[in-house]
């Protein structure tokens, strides 16, 4: 059985937390897109982690984590997150990582600096992780795989073919230093001696474990809004971030993914540059910025404080759709407990007239946010164990929310720990 654990919004909507509780019955968890340029932030009996690359079930004793084919895979940050949990008390994790999954090299994230400075007001907001040059170099066919580690003849040619390339664009449009192929070639070693213990055939593992029966979840990063196709373009990530895409980024039969679980925050919060409708500012954003997630919303790579803004039904019913929702978990709901009245954003006014659906980026960009207002439950909802128990007004915002997406919530988060969950 494989379940994906994916996001409605533009990510960080807490589906690191809900991996992780998912994770206690699971005996294998994946990534399957993304690099280590988003972070989830996990709470559980050995402290307080932020992870970039290892999927969030690392922390169990009785599960396998994976790092799919669909990954952006940066070795040396993979292996200092593995010392960084051990060090601190964790079991050593089992990790499998597919040897179709392509590296991130150093000038990916050197040409990601360099492009960022050269478009200065005009950037995308990029992370700087080297994401953007990474998937530009896969699809143009010049990327490294892992398998391509264990073949001494071929990464000789192919680094001297890399510098070729990569120095015209250093020399010319950045002016800035060039590659040595026999740099790149001791920096692909150092990569092949670290990665060796590792390395295996992922899907040809994966199958097998559907076979026996295995339950594997499917974890994204970020949210449907930042799809490169489905999302809020150019102001996306590289790599789909949607379910559908778990089978290619990890090697999967799609009809095997039974259940998808979305991730759909209580209010919004975004990073990065792009239209954000419902977006908030001054001191009504800093109050739930401050008072949101676990210690405030600040990025978990970054330390960025990330945009905030009211819940919007617009974008999550149709971030919902296309995941393919089976489930949604809402998460945050506890953080909402101070507002005497809570504005829900449930249509976009484009040139004067409103509509439910989510548009493409230039209608977006004019769209103006219409609300309607729900009261507040005005106390503190961290602790409560059943739905029945919640405060009337907190169940009626529930409610209505589920309403407007057309998908069942089945779960909601109520606190940033592993047993802060309400099943419905
Ligand atoms: P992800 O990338 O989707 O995993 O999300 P992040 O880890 O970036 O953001 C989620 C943040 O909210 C983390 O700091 C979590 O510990 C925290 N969190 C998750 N669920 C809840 C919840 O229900 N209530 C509160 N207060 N914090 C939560």
């Amino acid at each position: 059985m494989v379940e994906a654990v994916v996001g409605a919004n533009w990510g960080d909507e807490g589906k690191g937390k809900i991996t992780d509780m998912l994770g206690e019955k699971a005996d294998i968890i994946v990534r399957f897109q993304g690099g280590a340029n988003a972070g989830h932030t996990i709470v559980n009996d050995y402290g307080k982690f932020a992870l970039h690359t290892l999927p969030s079930g690392v922390f169990y004793q009785h599960t396998t984590s994976v790092i799919g084919n669909g990954v952006a895979l940066n070795i040396p940050l993979l292996i200092k997150e593995i010392q960084g949990i051990v060090e601190r008390g964790v079991p050593t994790p089992k990790i499998r990582v597919s040897d179709r999954a392509q590296m991130v090299m150093s000038y990916h994230i050197l040409f990601d600096q360099y492009e960022e400075e050269r478009l200065a007001g005009k950037s995308f907001g990029s992370t700087k992780s080297g994401i953007a040059p990474f998937y530009s170099d896969k699809y143009a066919k010049i990327g490294f795989q892992v398998s391509e580690l264990f073949d001494e003849e071929l990464l000789k040619e192919k680094v001297v073919r890399i510098c070729e390339t990569k120095n015209v664009l250093l020399e010319h449009l950045y002016h800035k230093p060039l590659l040595k192929p026999e740099d790149l070639l001791e920096e692909l070693h150092g990569y092949r001696d670290m990665i060796t213990p590792y390395v295996c055939d992922v899907s040809a593992f994966l199958n097998d474990a559907i076979k026996e029966g295995k339950t594997i979840l499917l974890e994204g990063q970020l949210g449907s809004l930042k799809d490169p196709d489905h999302g809020i373009y150019p102001m996306v990530t590289s790599s789909s971030t949607l379910a559908g895409y778990g089978a290619i980024g990890a090697g999967i039969p799609p009809y095997e993914i039974k259940k998808i679980i979305t991730v759909c925050k209580a209010y919004s919060s975004a990073v990065g540059a792009g239209a954000f409708v419902s977006e908030i500012f001054g001191e009504e954003a800093n109050e739930l910025r401050n008072r949101g997630g676990d210690g405030g919303e600040y990025g978990a790579t970054t330390g960025r404080p990330r945009r905030m803004g009211w819940f919007d039904c617009v974008a999550s019913r149709y971030g919902c759709r296309l995941q393919g929702t089976t489930d949604v978990a809402f998460t945050v709901l506890d953080v909402l407990g101070y507002l005497d009245e809570i504005p829900v954003c449930v249509g976009y006014e484009i040139d004067g007239k409103v509509t439910e659906d989510f548009p493409t980026t230039a209608k977006l960009e004019k769209a103006k946010p219409v609300y309607e207002v729900l009261p507040g439950w005005k106390c503190d909802i961290r602790g409560i164990k059943t739905y029945e128990e919640l405060p009337e007004n907190c169940r009626k915002y529930v409610e209505f929310v589920e309403k407007k997406l057309g998908y069942p919530i089945t779960m909601i988060s109520n606190g940033p720990g592993r047993k802060d969950i309400i099943y419905r």
